[in-house]
């Protein structure tokens, strides 16, 4: 088993591998690497565990037939990390330099050296921007259809968004709502021409364009919000159970701006497989992946990418 530290370094700061974030990717690929003997440390970042950590019961993650709480699951990847030696540090990274190698990474509290570095450090939903929301998040308001939709079984369910993920989210929510509202700040849909024929042909689901939601109200849950015309300024109060905020994702790359390539959104962009643009960098999750974003894709680019660094990193040796 591994010590957690570099085989060939044997100073304190300094690993074979340091994964940045720790959500089912950052994890998955600790668990890996440390299995595979290469000191390893995670720095967790500001939320330990991710998303996950902030949503309830998740009942899509395989192996778990009666479901998981997101943060016992964050908690078991994260003990299954430790077993195989993996350092967890609860800091945040301030700055990265990925000029030379090995590359330097700065913490609050640390500066740490990395052969390889793996980048799993996700994407936030865009948040609406208004004084309740927080209030109510997981008190039926939430960021994700595919996790929460059960929830709102018999519920009327509003979505905001005009994009392809208010679309997909809507009309999956139909199964669940007893109405679905989307509440778009515009008269026309950004989403794709099949997404938004989709929606818009679905009987259950009804369009308040030119609205954006001003305020949500309830005591312990969601029970009302106020949606405001843009156009009139006119308010007005809808019932509803469940609001999900289906607005974009922006993904956490702001301190790898000018050090790798990142797509006009700020996604990282891979090269091959798991590798970013900068050699010796690698890169799992939401932080690369806007289309799937899911716990358990996630965990299993988490697990590609360290089959990716352990291939590079002894490839280098026996050069
Ligand atoms: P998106 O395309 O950026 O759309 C975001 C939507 O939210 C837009 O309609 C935007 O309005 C609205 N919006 C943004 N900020 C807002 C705010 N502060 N208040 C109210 N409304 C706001 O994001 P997305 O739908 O999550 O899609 C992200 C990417 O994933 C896209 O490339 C998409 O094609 C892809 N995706 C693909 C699929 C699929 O192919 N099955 C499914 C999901 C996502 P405006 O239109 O007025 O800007």
């Amino acid at each position: 088993m591994s010590d957690g530290q570099s085989g060939s370094f044997r100073d304190r700061n300094h690993y074979d591998v340091i994964i940045i974030g720790s959500g089912p990717a950052g994890y998955t690929a600790g668990i890996y690497t440390s299995r595979a003997n290469l000191g390893t440390l995670i720095i967790s970042g500001t939320l330990p565990g991710g998303q996950l950590m902030t949503t309830s019961e998740v009942e899509n993650y395989p192996g778990f037939p009666n479901g998981i709480f997101g943060p016992e699951l964050m908690m078991n990847m994260r003990q299954q990390a430790e077993r195989f030696g993996a350092v967890i540090v609860d800091d945040e990274v301030l700055k990265v330099d990925f000029k030379k190698r090995p590359f330097i990474i700065t913490t609050h509290a640390e500066t740490y050296t990395a052969e390889a570095t793996l980048i799993c450090t996700g994407a936030s939903p865009r948040k609406l921007g208004i004084p309740a929301e927080q209030q109510f998040s997981g008190r039926g308001v939430s960021y994700c259809a595919t996790c929460d939709g059960p929830f709102f079984k018999g519920e009327n369910i509003i979505v905001v968004g005009g994009g392809d993920t208010a679309m997909e989210e809507a009309t999956f929510l139909t199964k669940f709502g007893k109405s679905v509202r989307v509440v778009h700040r515009r008269d026309s849909l950004r989403a794709s021409k099949i997404l938004q024929q989709k929606a818009l042909e679905n009987p259950k689901i009804e369009f308040i364009w030119n609205n954006v939601v001003a305020d949500i109200k309830g005591n312990n849950k969601i029970s009302n919000v106020l949606v405001k015309d843009i156009n009139t300024g006119k308010e007005r109060t809808i019932e509803t159970g469940g609001l999900f905020v289906a607005i974009g994702h922006e993904p956490n790359t702001a301190i790898f701006k000018g050090q790798l390539e990142l797509d006009d959104k700020g996604y990282i962009v891979l090269k091959q497989h798991t590798k970013t643009s900068v050699e010796g960098v690698f890169a799992a999750g939401d932080v690369h992946d806007h289309r799937y974003r899911q716990a358990v894709t996630a965990a299993g680019f988490g697990c590609m990418a360290a089959i990716d660094v352990e291939k590079w990193l002894s490839e280098r040796k026996h050069s």
